[in-house]
């Protein structure tokens, strides 16, 4: 896809500067370098202060470009902003950009396409096509930022795919995000959300970024998870908040827990009592979601009365609630609404 060449932007400085003393240079190229590639540069050309003899031999062994928008929807309710990006193999994933008092925040696609198979999402329609490499999520967030002019200060992997099912590349791209010289996001201004991947919470955990970790749950009883997720079949809500448990012991951070509304599916007294009980468990703060319309789904959001009586019942319990704002609802922007496209549905 690259034709053979190592993508440069997925190079973290010092694999740089390695790089670049192999083939002979001064170290202060690599500092060089890494400014223009942090700058958003699409390409070699445009380094103006290397000699155009080390530009050619770049161009020759790295992969550099910027990224095609090939649509871009601003709602009319909220400013919310929708990006479709052509990757370089003609797969296109979405990244949305949302505006917050407290800044604005990116939230980005992990996976082209997601094979968890989540029966109220349409991320996961057509299943897995391939992982994103580093470089393609750092170029969301870099050039979210530059088209747009907003400032991003945080960052949710809360768009298509299971971060942890794409974990070496996730990992990756969060150090290259957060490198100071670079757009030098903070761990504690990303969060990661899971579908619950128990197998890969230790390995996170022992990383001990100081990110936040968002575990997807959307039921507290297994008959009504593995119905609705089947990430929960053969592990199941025990085995999950024995590996949320582990997590918050690990790195001390406060583990968070989203919750779609769905009517009649997850939102009576019952999974509410049970879900305050898991939450007081692992002190993780609830997130209450109002289920976001997709087409080819069934289900439908619980009405607000309910949501209200549930948000009760767990704040009652001594559970720290919170229900999320809807941003982006007039343009598919919101939870769950987010699909990989092909560029050929090109607008
Ligand atoms: N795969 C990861 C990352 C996706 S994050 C995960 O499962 O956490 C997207 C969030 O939106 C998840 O919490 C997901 O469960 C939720 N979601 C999916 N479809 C939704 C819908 N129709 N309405 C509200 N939230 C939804």
């Amino acid at each position: 896809m690259l034709d053979g060449k190592i993508a440069i932007r997925s190079l973290l400085p010092d694999e740089l500067a390695g790089e670049l003393r192999a083939m002979g240079e001064p170290a202060y190229r690599a500092q060089q370098v890494f400014s223009w590639l942090s700058r958003g540069v699409g390409g070699f050309g445009e380094m103006t202060n290397l000699p155009r003899q080390l530009r050619e031999k770049l161009a020759e062994r790295y992969y550099l470009a910027a990224p095609v928008v090939l649509r871009k929807q601003v709602s009319r309710r909220d400013g919310t902003i929708k990006y479709l990006w052509e990757l370089a193999d003609g797969n296109a994933v979405e990244t949305v950009v949302m505006r917050y008092h407290h800044g604005n925040t990116v939230c980005i696609s992990t996976q082209v396409g997601c094979r968890q198979g989540c029966a109220f999402c349409a991320s996961t329609i057509g299943g897995l096509v391939r992982q994103l490499e580093p470089y393609e999520m750092l170029e969301e967030v870099m050039f979210s930022q530059l088209d747009s002019g907003l400032r991003i200060s945080n960052i949710v992997l809360m768009g298509i795919g299971e971060p942890l099912d794409n974990f070496d590349n996730v990992m990756k791209f969060l150090k290259l995000v957060n490198c100071p010289r670079g757009m030098d996001i903070g761990m504690r201004h990303i969060s990661l959300s899971t579908c619950g991947l128990t197998e890969r919470f230790d390995k996170l955990g022992e990383l001990n970024l100081q990110l936040t970790l968002s575990v997807s749950l959307h039921a507290p009883d297994d008959e009504t998870r593995s119905q609705i997720m089947p990430a929960n079949r053969g592990r199941g809500v025990e085995q999950l908040m024995d590996a949320c448990e582990r997590y918050y012991a690990a790195t001390g951070r406060r583990i968070s827990f989203e919750y779609a509304m769905i009517d009649g599916v997850n939102d009576s007294d019952g999974q509410a009592r049970l879900l305050a009980a898991h939450a007081k468990r692992v002190a993780a703060h609830v997130n209450l979601i109002p289920l976001n319309h997709v087409e080819e789904s069934r289900f439908e959001p619980t009405p607000p009365e309910r949501l209200q009586r549930f948000k009760g019942l767990l704040e009652r319990a001594g559970v720290n609630v919170t229900v999320r704002r809807s941003l982006g609802g007039d343009i598919d922007a919101s939870c769950g609404q987010l699909r990989k496209k092909a560029a050929a549905g090109r607008a």
